[in-house]
Protein backbone atom coordinates (compact mmCIF):
# COMPACT_ATOMS: atom_id res chain seq x y z
CA UNK A 1 0.00 0.00 0.00
CA UNK A 2 1.26 3.42 -0.98
CA UNK A 3 1.33 6.13 1.87
CA UNK A 4 0.63 9.65 0.51
CA UNK A 5 2.21 12.64 2.19
CA UNK A 6 0.93 15.84 0.68
CA UNK A 7 3.63 18.59 1.99
CA UNK A 8 2.73 20.94 -0.83
CA UNK A 9 -1.06 20.72 0.33
CA UNK A 10 -0.20 20.54 4.28
CA UNK A 11 1.97 23.21 4.27
CA UNK A 12 0.92 26.24 1.99
CA UNK A 13 -2.15 28.33 1.54
CA UNK A 14 -5.06 26.72 -0.62
CA UNK A 15 -7.54 28.79 -2.61
CA UNK A 16 -10.50 28.98 0.00
CA UNK A 17 -12.99 28.73 -3.26
CA UNK A 18 -13.81 24.58 -3.78
CA UNK A 19 -15.91 25.10 -7.02
CA UNK A 20 -13.87 24.37 -10.15
CA UNK A 21 -14.58 27.73 -12.66
CA UNK A 22 -11.71 29.23 -14.24
CA UNK A 23 -10.71 32.38 -12.26
CA UNK A 24 -7.94 34.50 -11.02
CA UNK A 25 -6.67 32.97 -7.15
CA UNK A 26 -5.61 34.89 -5.12
CA UNK A 27 -2.86 34.50 -1.95
CA UNK A 28 -3.06 30.49 -2.80
CA UNK A 29 -0.32 28.12 -3.89
CA UNK A 30 -3.01 25.86 -5.61
CA UNK A 31 -6.56 24.99 -5.96
CA UNK A 32 -8.06 21.93 -5.04
CA UNK A 33 -9.95 20.38 -7.73
CA UNK A 34 -10.74 16.61 -8.86
CA UNK A 35 -9.59 15.11 -12.22
CA UNK A 36 -12.70 14.74 -14.57
CA UNK A 37 -13.94 11.08 -15.55
CA UNK A 38 -13.10 9.61 -18.85
CA UNK A 39 -15.49 6.99 -20.62
CA UNK A 40 -12.80 4.01 -21.30
CA UNK A 41 -8.93 4.46 -19.38
CA UNK A 42 -6.70 1.82 -21.51
CA UNK A 43 -3.07 1.55 -20.60
CA UNK A 44 -0.60 2.59 -23.69
CA UNK A 45 3.10 3.02 -21.80
CA UNK A 46 4.37 2.25 -17.95
CA UNK A 47 7.54 2.73 -17.35
CA UNK A 48 8.14 -0.30 -15.09
CA UNK A 49 11.21 1.08 -13.60
CA UNK A 50 9.58 4.52 -12.18
CA UNK A 51 6.47 2.51 -11.31
CA UNK A 52 8.47 0.60 -8.96
CA UNK A 53 10.56 3.58 -7.47
CA UNK A 54 6.81 4.62 -6.42
CA UNK A 55 6.06 1.33 -5.40
CA UNK A 56 3.43 -0.27 -6.40
CA UNK A 57 3.55 -3.51 -7.38
CA UNK A 58 3.60 -5.44 -10.80
CA UNK A 59 -0.10 -6.77 -10.12
CA UNK A 60 -1.76 -3.38 -9.70
CA UNK A 61 0.45 -1.73 -12.60
CA UNK A 62 -1.10 -4.44 -14.66
CA UNK A 63 -4.46 -3.73 -13.52
CA UNK A 64 -7.28 -1.92 -14.71
CA UNK A 65 -7.12 0.01 -11.23
CA UNK A 66 -4.13 1.79 -12.29
CA UNK A 67 -5.49 2.67 -15.66
CA UNK A 68 -8.45 4.06 -14.21
CA UNK A 69 -5.92 5.60 -11.29
CA UNK A 70 -3.81 7.24 -13.97
CA UNK A 71 -6.63 8.32 -16.41
CA UNK A 72 -8.23 10.58 -13.28
CA UNK A 73 -11.23 7.97 -12.88
CA UNK A 74 -9.86 6.87 -9.44
CA UNK A 75 -7.84 7.47 -6.60
CA UNK A 76 -5.89 5.77 -4.25
CA UNK A 77 -6.12 6.30 -0.41
CA UNK A 78 -4.20 9.33 0.33
CA UNK A 79 -4.16 11.29 -2.73
CA UNK A 80 -5.18 15.16 -2.54
CA UNK A 81 -5.16 16.00 -6.38
CA UNK A 82 -4.80 19.91 -7.13
CA UNK A 83 -3.75 22.76 -9.51
CA UNK A 84 -0.65 24.69 -8.99
CA UNK A 85 -1.00 28.76 -9.24
CA UNK A 86 1.63 30.41 -11.02
CA UNK A 87 2.68 33.33 -13.21
CA UNK A 88 4.69 33.59 -16.15
CA UNK A 89 6.81 35.53 -18.96
CA UNK A 90 5.34 34.25 -22.38
CA UNK A 91 7.64 35.06 -25.22
CA UNK A 92 9.30 38.28 -23.26
CA UNK A 93 6.32 39.24 -21.62
CA UNK A 94 4.30 39.57 -18.47
CA UNK A 95 1.46 36.99 -18.91
CA UNK A 96 0.19 37.34 -15.23
CA UNK A 97 -1.85 34.45 -13.51
CA UNK A 98 -1.54 30.79 -15.72
CA UNK A 99 -1.57 27.88 -13.48
CA UNK A 100 -1.94 24.11 -13.83
CA UNK A 101 -4.65 24.76 -16.66
CA UNK A 102 -4.85 21.24 -17.61
CA UNK A 103 -2.23 19.65 -14.71
CA UNK A 104 -3.59 18.02 -11.59
CA UNK A 105 -1.10 17.22 -8.85
CA UNK A 106 -2.31 13.86 -7.07
CA UNK A 107 0.12 13.57 -4.39
CA UNK A 108 3.46 13.33 -3.43
CA UNK A 109 5.11 9.67 -2.56
CA UNK A 110 7.88 9.18 -0.30
CA UNK A 111 10.43 6.45 -2.30
CA UNK A 112 14.36 5.45 -1.39
CA UNK A 113 14.98 8.38 -4.08
CA UNK A 114 13.13 11.37 -2.27
CA UNK A 115 9.50 12.97 -2.45
CA UNK A 116 7.93 12.14 -5.92
CA UNK A 117 4.88 14.09 -6.84
CA UNK A 118 3.21 12.55 -8.84
CA UNK A 119 0.80 14.86 -12.05
CA UNK A 120 -1.73 14.15 -14.41
CA UNK A 121 -1.38 16.21 -17.65
CA UNK A 122 -4.80 16.58 -19.35
CA UNK A 123 -7.01 15.52 -16.63
CA UNK A 124 -9.69 17.98 -17.12
CA UNK A 125 -10.25 21.81 -16.48
CA UNK A 126 -8.81 23.43 -13.17
CA UNK A 127 -9.22 26.86 -12.22
CA UNK A 128 -6.55 27.97 -14.19
CA UNK A 129 -7.44 26.53 -17.80
CA UNK A 130 -8.53 29.98 -19.03
CA UNK A 131 -10.09 29.69 -22.56
CA UNK A 132 -8.86 26.24 -23.11
CA UNK A 133 -10.35 22.44 -22.01
CA UNK A 134 -7.70 20.81 -20.21
CA UNK A 135 -7.05 18.02 -22.09
CA UNK A 136 -3.99 16.72 -24.01
CA UNK A 137 -4.16 14.32 -27.27
CA UNK A 138 -2.25 11.10 -27.67
CA UNK A 139 0.49 13.30 -30.23
CA UNK A 140 1.67 15.00 -27.48
CA UNK A 141 1.16 13.20 -24.66
CA UNK A 142 3.55 10.56 -26.69
CA UNK A 143 5.87 13.42 -27.45
CA UNK A 144 6.02 14.01 -23.78
CA UNK A 145 6.43 9.99 -22.11
CA UNK A 146 8.77 9.68 -24.78
CA UNK A 147 11.27 12.49 -24.32
CA UNK A 148 11.14 13.10 -21.06
CA UNK A 149 12.38 9.34 -20.74
CA UNK A 150 15.57 9.86 -23.44
CA UNK A 151 16.08 13.17 -21.35
CA UNK A 152 16.65 10.85 -18.35
CA UNK A 153 18.60 8.36 -20.18
CA UNK A 154 20.84 10.75 -21.80
CA UNK A 155 21.68 12.32 -18.33
CA UNK A 156 20.11 15.38 -18.46
CA UNK A 157 18.20 16.53 -15.71
CA UNK A 158 14.53 16.00 -16.21
CA UNK A 159 10.52 15.38 -15.02
CA UNK A 160 9.86 11.94 -15.90
CA UNK A 161 6.75 10.26 -17.35
CA UNK A 162 5.27 7.03 -15.39
CA UNK A 163 2.55 6.26 -17.50
CA UNK A 164 0.72 7.26 -20.36
CA UNK A 165 -3.24 6.21 -20.85
CA UNK A 166 -5.63 6.95 -23.81
CA UNK A 167 -8.94 8.33 -22.05
CA UNK A 168 -11.39 6.95 -24.69
CA UNK A 169 -12.21 10.43 -25.69
CA UNK A 170 -12.01 12.82 -28.73
CA UNK A 171 -9.93 16.00 -28.15
CA UNK A 172 -10.71 18.57 -30.69
CA UNK A 173 -7.37 20.41 -32.15
CA UNK A 174 -6.17 22.94 -34.36
CA UNK A 175 -2.58 21.55 -35.08
CA UNK A 176 -1.46 24.54 -37.15
CA UNK A 177 -3.62 26.77 -36.03
CA UNK A 178 -4.91 27.60 -39.47
CA UNK A 179 -8.91 26.75 -38.65
CA UNK A 180 -8.73 23.55 -39.61
CA UNK A 181 -9.25 21.48 -36.33
CA UNK A 182 -9.96 17.92 -36.18
CA UNK A 183 -10.28 15.28 -33.76
CA UNK A 184 -7.50 13.56 -31.96
CA UNK A 185 -7.40 10.75 -29.63
CA UNK A 186 -7.10 11.66 -25.86
CA UNK A 187 -4.80 11.05 -23.75
CA UNK A 188 -2.97 11.52 -20.16
CA UNK A 189 0.42 11.24 -19.12
CA UNK A 190 1.12 11.24 -15.63
CA UNK A 191 4.22 12.84 -14.75
CA UNK A 192 6.92 12.58 -12.11
CA UNK A 193 8.95 14.92 -9.88
CA UNK A 194 10.22 15.89 -6.92
CA UNK A 195 8.61 18.99 -7.41
CA UNK A 196 6.63 21.01 -10.02
CA UNK A 197 7.26 24.67 -8.69
CA UNK A 198 8.79 26.95 -11.22
CA UNK A 199 10.45 30.68 -11.50
CA UNK A 200 6.54 31.64 -12.13
CA UNK A 201 5.45 30.10 -8.90
CA UNK A 202 7.61 33.18 -7.27
CA UNK A 203 6.69 35.46 -10.15
CA UNK A 204 2.87 35.00 -9.55
CA UNK A 205 3.09 36.43 -5.49
CA UNK A 206 6.19 39.02 -6.49
CA UNK A 207 3.66 40.46 -9.09
CA UNK A 208 0.98 40.82 -6.72
CA UNK A 209 2.83 42.05 -4.13
CA UNK A 210 1.89 39.33 -2.31
CA UNK A 211 5.05 39.12 0.00
CA UNK A 212 3.72 36.47 2.20
CA UNK A 213 2.60 33.87 -0.08
CA UNK A 214 6.40 34.83 -1.52
CA UNK A 215 7.84 33.78 1.43
CA UNK A 216 6.04 31.13 2.32
CA UNK A 217 6.72 29.02 -1.03
CA UNK A 218 10.45 30.10 -0.88
CA UNK A 219 10.48 28.80 2.55
CA UNK A 220 8.35 25.78 1.95
CA UNK A 221 10.81 25.32 -1.69
CA UNK A 222 14.38 25.64 0.35
CA UNK A 223 12.92 23.29 2.75
CA UNK A 224 11.68 20.47 1.26
CA UNK A 225 14.01 20.79 -2.16
CA UNK A 226 17.09 22.26 -0.98
CA UNK A 227 17.24 20.39 2.64
CA UNK A 228 21.14 21.64 2.93
CA UNK A 229 20.28 25.35 3.00
CA UNK A 230 17.55 24.60 5.48
CA UNK A 231 20.62 23.99 8.08
CA UNK A 232 20.05 26.41 11.27
CA UNK A 233 24.18 27.18 10.69
CA UNK A 234 22.81 29.57 7.90
CA UNK A 235 21.00 32.02 10.47
CA UNK A 236 20.32 35.42 8.20
CA UNK A 237 17.71 34.48 6.13
CA UNK A 238 18.42 36.80 3.64
CA UNK A 239 21.80 34.97 3.20
CA UNK A 240 19.58 31.78 2.49
CA UNK A 241 18.02 33.10 -0.07
CA UNK A 242 20.68 34.26 -1.85
CA UNK A 243 22.71 30.49 -1.24
CA UNK A 244 19.45 29.17 -2.72
CA UNK A 245 19.38 31.59 -5.43
CA UNK A 246 22.84 30.93 -6.87
CA UNK A 247 22.03 27.15 -6.66
CA UNK A 248 19.06 27.63 -9.09
CA UNK A 249 21.57 29.45 -11.29
CA UNK A 250 23.96 26.50 -11.30
CA UNK A 251 21.38 24.01 -11.59
CA UNK A 252 19.37 25.94 -14.96
CA UNK A 253 23.28 26.90 -16.41
CA UNK A 254 24.04 22.54 -15.99
CA UNK A 255 20.60 21.75 -17.48
CA UNK A 256 21.18 23.75 -20.61
CA UNK A 257 24.80 22.76 -21.20
CA UNK A 258 23.14 19.67 -21.61
CA UNK A 259 20.63 20.38 -23.99
CA UNK A 260 23.24 22.12 -26.04
CA UNK A 261 25.39 18.59 -25.81
CA UNK A 262 22.86 16.50 -26.77
CA UNK A 263 21.79 19.16 -29.43
CA UNK A 264 17.93 19.57 -27.49
CA UNK A 265 15.59 22.35 -28.35
CA UNK A 266 13.27 23.14 -26.07
CA UNK A 267 10.88 25.79 -28.01
CA UNK A 268 8.96 27.38 -25.51
CA UNK A 269 11.63 28.33 -22.60
CA UNK A 270 8.45 30.91 -20.79
CA UNK A 271 8.98 31.28 -17.20
CA UNK A 272 6.36 29.10 -16.22
CA UNK A 273 8.22 26.62 -18.50
CA UNK A 274 11.51 27.01 -15.61
CA UNK A 275 11.54 23.82 -13.51
CA UNK A 276 13.42 25.41 -9.71
CA UNK A 277 15.14 22.27 -9.61
CA UNK A 278 16.63 22.64 -13.17
CA UNK A 279 15.06 20.22 -14.81
CA UNK A 280 13.57 19.83 -18.18
CA UNK A 281 9.81 20.68 -18.19
CA UNK A 282 6.80 20.59 -20.21
CA UNK A 283 7.62 19.25 -23.47
CA UNK A 284 5.40 20.48 -26.09
CA UNK A 285 7.20 21.74 -29.23
CA UNK A 286 10.62 20.65 -28.40
CA UNK A 287 12.71 19.22 -31.29
CA UNK A 288 16.11 17.67 -31.78
CA UNK A 289 18.85 19.21 -33.87
CA UNK A 290 19.44 17.09 -37.18
CA UNK A 291 21.09 19.22 -39.32
CA UNK A 292 23.55 21.82 -37.27
CA UNK A 293 21.36 24.66 -37.63
CA UNK A 294 22.10 27.13 -34.67
CA UNK A 295 18.88 28.95 -35.72
CA UNK A 296 16.80 26.45 -35.51
CA UNK A 297 13.14 26.72 -33.56
CA UNK A 298 11.01 23.55 -33.99
CA UNK A 299 7.77 25.92 -32.32
CA UNK A 300 6.30 28.02 -35.46
CA UNK A 301 5.11 30.66 -33.05
CA UNK A 302 8.55 30.99 -32.15
CA UNK A 303 9.32 31.76 -35.69
CA UNK A 304 8.66 35.12 -36.24
CA UNK A 305 11.77 36.26 -33.76
CA UNK A 306 13.80 32.45 -33.08
CA UNK A 307 13.67 33.86 -29.16
CA UNK A 308 13.98 30.34 -28.73
CA UNK A 309 16.28 28.81 -31.18
CA UNK A 310 19.22 26.45 -29.91
CA UNK A 311 21.52 28.87 -30.09
CA UNK A 312 20.13 31.80 -27.89
CA UNK A 313 18.82 28.57 -24.59
CA UNK A 314 21.45 29.95 -22.82
CA UNK A 315 20.82 33.34 -23.06
CA UNK A 316 17.24 32.74 -22.51
CA UNK A 317 17.38 31.19 -19.23
CA UNK A 318 19.83 33.36 -18.26
CA UNK A 319 17.10 36.20 -18.98
CA UNK A 320 14.97 34.02 -17.21
CA UNK A 321 16.81 33.95 -13.94
CA UNK A 322 16.91 37.74 -14.14
CA UNK A 323 13.02 37.81 -14.10
CA UNK A 324 13.29 35.40 -11.38
CA UNK A 325 15.47 37.45 -9.31
CA UNK A 326 13.38 40.17 -9.99
CA UNK A 327 11.01 38.22 -8.08
CA UNK A 328 12.63 37.60 -5.30
CA UNK A 329 13.91 41.03 -4.28
CA UNK A 330 11.42 41.75 -1.73
CA UNK A 331 12.90 38.87 0.05
CA UNK A 332 16.88 39.94 -0.68
CA UNK A 333 17.16 43.46 -0.33
CA UNK A 334 20.74 43.23 -1.44
CA UNK A 335 20.36 43.63 -5.29
CA UNK A 336 23.91 43.74 -5.66
CA UNK A 337 24.73 40.20 -4.71
CA UNK A 338 22.03 39.63 -6.84
CA UNK A 339 23.02 40.89 -9.80
CA UNK A 340 26.89 39.44 -8.72
CA UNK A 341 25.26 35.91 -8.75
CA UNK A 342 23.60 36.86 -12.27
CA UNK A 343 26.60 38.07 -14.02
CA UNK A 344 28.42 35.21 -12.86
CA UNK A 345 25.71 32.81 -14.62
CA UNK A 346 27.85 33.89 -18.32
CA UNK A 347 31.07 33.11 -17.27
CA UNK A 348 30.10 29.56 -15.57
CA UNK A 349 28.31 28.86 -18.86
CA UNK A 350 31.03 29.60 -21.10
CA UNK A 351 33.44 27.17 -18.46
CA UNK A 352 31.33 24.54 -18.62
CA UNK A 353 30.23 24.76 -22.18
CA UNK A 354 33.57 24.61 -23.30
CA UNK A 355 34.62 21.44 -20.87
CA UNK A 356 31.05 19.69 -22.40
CA UNK A 357 32.49 20.49 -25.75
CA UNK A 358 36.29 19.24 -24.94
CA UNK A 359 34.32 15.94 -23.98
CA UNK A 360 32.89 15.63 -27.02
CA UNK A 361 35.64 16.36 -29.40
CA UNK A 362 37.46 13.84 -26.63
CA UNK A 363 40.32 16.69 -25.66
CA UNK A 364 41.03 17.47 -22.66
CA UNK A 365 40.78 21.20 -22.77
CA UNK A 366 39.30 23.43 -25.56
CA UNK A 367 38.88 27.26 -26.94
CA UNK A 368 36.43 29.50 -27.96
CA UNK A 369 37.98 29.66 -31.38
CA UNK A 370 38.42 26.17 -32.27
CA UNK A 371 34.97 25.28 -31.05
CA UNK A 372 33.47 28.26 -32.81
CA UNK A 373 35.23 27.08 -36.26
CA UNK A 374 33.57 23.62 -36.01
CA UNK A 375 30.26 24.71 -34.97
CA UNK A 376 30.53 26.68 -38.32
CA UNK A 377 31.85 24.61 -41.02
CA UNK A 378 29.07 22.18 -39.62
CA UNK A 379 26.29 24.59 -40.21
CA UNK A 380 27.51 25.88 -43.25
CA UNK A 381 27.45 21.99 -44.81
CA UNK A 382 24.02 21.32 -42.78
CA UNK A 383 26.57 18.43 -40.99
CA UNK A 384 24.02 15.96 -39.03
CA UNK A 385 24.79 17.46 -35.02
CA UNK A 386 24.57 13.30 -33.63
CA UNK A 387 26.13 11.71 -36.05
CA UNK A 388 29.66 14.11 -37.23
CA UNK A 389 30.13 13.42 -32.86
CA UNK A 390 29.33 10.10 -32.75
CA UNK A 391 31.53 9.70 -35.96
CA UNK A 392 34.57 11.22 -34.30
CA UNK A 393 35.32 9.03 -32.05
CA UNK A 394 36.58 6.12 -34.79
CA UNK A 395 38.03 9.16 -36.59
CA UNK A 396 42.15 7.78 -37.10
CA UNK A 397 44.89 9.74 -37.72
CA UNK A 398 45.05 8.74 -41.26
CA UNK A 399 41.49 9.91 -42.16
CA UNK A 400 40.50 12.69 -43.74
CA UNK A 401 37.86 14.68 -44.52
CA UNK A 402 36.09 12.02 -47.09
CA UNK A 403 35.56 9.50 -43.66
CA UNK A 404 32.26 12.24 -42.96
CA UNK A 405 31.12 11.30 -46.35
CA UNK A 406 27.26 10.60 -45.84
CA UNK A 407 26.84 12.99 -42.69
CA UNK A 408 25.87 16.25 -44.54
CA UNK A 409 22.34 17.15 -46.01
CA UNK A 410 23.80 19.16 -48.29
CA UNK A 411 27.07 17.19 -50.03
CA UNK A 412 26.49 17.95 -53.56
CA UNK A 413 26.58 21.72 -52.48
CA UNK A 414 30.11 21.55 -51.81
CA UNK A 415 33.18 23.71 -53.08
CA UNK A 416 36.45 22.63 -52.49
CA UNK A 417 37.27 25.30 -50.30
CA UNK A 418 34.73 23.90 -48.19
CA UNK A 419 36.61 20.88 -48.22
CA UNK A 420 40.03 22.54 -47.81
CA UNK A 421 38.33 24.48 -44.59
CA UNK A 422 37.12 21.60 -42.91
CA UNK A 423 40.17 19.68 -43.93
CA UNK A 424 42.20 22.19 -42.41
CA UNK A 425 40.38 22.07 -38.78
CA UNK A 426 40.82 18.24 -38.85
CA UNK A 427 44.63 18.72 -39.24
CA UNK A 428 44.74 20.92 -36.56
CA UNK A 429 41.99 18.38 -34.07
CA UNK A 430 44.63 15.87 -34.85
CA UNK A 431 47.54 17.67 -34.01
CA UNK A 432 45.52 18.55 -30.88
CA UNK A 433 44.56 15.11 -30.00
CA UNK A 434 48.62 14.00 -30.82
CA UNK A 435 50.05 16.40 -28.01
CA UNK A 436 47.81 15.77 -25.39
CA UNK A 437 48.71 11.70 -25.75
CA UNK A 438 45.84 10.73 -24.04
CA UNK A 439 44.92 6.77 -24.34
CA UNK A 440 43.30 6.37 -26.91
CA UNK A 441 41.14 3.28 -26.33
CA UNK A 442 40.14 5.20 -23.00
CA UNK A 443 39.48 8.50 -25.04
CA UNK A 444 37.04 6.88 -27.48
CA UNK A 445 35.03 5.24 -24.87
CA UNK A 446 34.74 8.57 -22.97
CA UNK A 447 33.52 10.24 -26.24
CA UNK A 448 30.61 7.41 -26.97
CA UNK A 449 29.65 8.31 -23.34
CA UNK A 450 28.92 11.89 -24.03
CA UNK A 451 27.71 11.40 -27.87
CA UNK A 452 24.81 9.90 -28.03
CA UNK A 453 24.47 7.00 -30.64
CA UNK A 454 20.44 7.76 -30.44
CA UNK A 455 18.76 10.78 -29.70
CA UNK A 456 14.70 11.26 -30.05
CA UNK A 457 14.65 12.67 -33.65
CA UNK A 458 11.78 14.82 -34.83
CA UNK A 459 10.68 12.70 -37.45
CA UNK A 460 11.11 9.38 -35.06
CA UNK A 461 8.65 10.42 -32.54
CA UNK A 462 6.35 11.30 -35.56
CA UNK A 463 6.36 8.16 -37.16
CA UNK A 464 5.29 6.24 -33.88
CA UNK A 465 2.83 9.01 -33.42
CA UNK A 466 1.17 8.36 -36.78
CA UNK A 467 1.06 4.69 -35.90
CA UNK A 468 0.26 4.89 -32.84
CA UNK A 469 -2.98 6.90 -33.67
CA UNK A 470 -4.14 3.88 -35.95
CA UNK A 471 -3.64 1.53 -33.48
CA UNK A 472 -0.15 0.45 -33.42
CA UNK A 473 2.24 0.75 -30.89
CA UNK A 474 4.85 -1.35 -32.09
CA UNK A 475 7.35 1.47 -33.09
CA UNK A 476 6.12 3.50 -29.97
CA UNK A 477 7.66 0.40 -28.08
CA UNK A 478 10.49 -0.15 -30.12
CA UNK A 479 11.28 3.67 -28.80
CA UNK A 480 10.77 3.49 -25.62
CA UNK A 481 13.57 0.53 -25.78
CA UNK A 482 16.18 1.66 -27.55
CA UNK A 483 16.12 5.02 -25.58
CA UNK A 484 17.42 3.16 -22.46
CA UNK A 485 20.29 3.10 -23.87
CA UNK A 486 21.41 5.89 -26.22
CA UNK A 487 25.08 5.64 -25.78
CA UNK A 488 25.47 2.41 -27.16
CA UNK A 489 24.74 1.61 -30.90
CA UNK A 490 22.26 -0.71 -31.15
CA UNK A 491 22.53 -2.59 -34.51
CA UNK A 492 19.11 -4.44 -34.18
CA UNK A 493 17.66 -0.95 -33.90
CA UNK A 494 20.05 0.40 -37.31
CA UNK A 495 16.90 2.05 -38.40
CA UNK A 496 16.44 4.57 -35.09
CA UNK A 497 20.60 5.93 -35.25
CA UNK A 498 20.21 7.50 -38.97
CA UNK A 499 20.21 10.45 -40.67
CA UNK A 500 17.30 12.11 -41.15
CA UNK A 501 15.35 10.91 -44.21
CA UNK A 502 14.68 14.01 -46.76
CA UNK A 503 10.69 13.47 -46.88
CA UNK A 504 10.88 14.51 -43.06
CA UNK A 505 13.02 17.80 -43.43
CA UNK A 506 9.63 19.82 -44.26
CA UNK A 507 6.83 17.77 -42.61
CA UNK A 508 4.71 18.96 -40.52
CA UNK A 509 5.68 17.60 -36.90
CA UNK A 510 9.06 16.63 -37.93
CA UNK A 511 10.09 20.07 -38.35
CA UNK A 512 7.15 22.19 -37.69
CA UNK A 513 5.31 21.98 -34.77
CA UNK A 514 2.95 24.04 -32.57
CA UNK A 515 2.02 24.97 -29.00
CA UNK A 516 -1.19 23.07 -30.06
CA UNK A 517 -1.28 19.83 -27.38
P1 LIG B 1 2.47 25.75 -22.01
O1 LIG B 1 2.92 26.70 -23.05
O2 LIG B 1 2.09 24.40 -22.49
O3 LIG B 1 3.42 25.68 -20.87
O4 LIG B 1 1.10 26.33 -21.40
C1 LIG B 1 0.98 27.63 -20.90
C2 LIG B 1 -0.23 27.71 -20.03
O5 LIG B 1 -1.39 27.32 -20.74
C3 LIG B 1 -0.17 26.85 -18.77
O6 LIG B 1 -0.79 27.57 -17.75
C4 LIG B 1 -0.97 25.65 -19.18
O7 LIG B 1 -1.53 25.00 -18.07
C5 LIG B 1 -2.05 26.26 -20.07
N1 LIG B 1 -2.58 25.30 -21.04
C6 LIG B 1 -1.96 24.76 -22.11
N2 LIG B 1 -2.76 23.91 -22.76
C7 LIG B 1 -3.94 23.89 -22.09
C8 LIG B 1 -5.19 23.20 -22.26
N3 LIG B 1 -5.41 22.36 -23.26
N4 LIG B 1 -6.16 23.45 -21.36
C9 LIG B 1 -5.98 24.31 -20.35
N5 LIG B 1 -4.85 24.98 -20.14
C10 LIG B 1 -3.83 24.78 -21.00
MG1 LIG C 1 3.72 25.02 -19.15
Amino acid sequence: MISFDNRFVRELPADPEKRNFVRQVYSSCYSLCQPKSVSEAKIVCVNETLAELCGFDSAFIQSQKFADTFAGNYQLQGMQPYAMCYGGHQFGNWAGQLGDGRAINLGEVDTPQGYKTLQLKGAGMTPYSRHADGLAVLRSSIREYLCSEAMHYLGVPTTRALSLVLTGEKVERDMFYDGNPDFEPGAIVCRVSPSFIRFGSFEIFSARNDIESLTKIADFCIVNDFPELALDAIQNSEQRYLQWFSEVVQRSCKMVVQWQRVGFVHGVMNTDNMSILGLTIDYGPYGWIDDFDPNWTPNTTDLPGRRYCFANQPKIVHWNLFQLAQSLVPLIKNTDALQAILDDFMIQFEHKFLSMMAGKLGLLTVDKEFVMQLEELLHQGSADMTLFFRSLADFNASDNFDYFQGIFYQEEAFNQEYENQFQQWLDEYQSRIKKEQQDSELRREAMNNVNPWFVLRNYLAQQSIEAAEQGDYSMLYDLAEVLKNPYKSQPQFKQFGMKRPDWAKNKAGCSMLSCSS
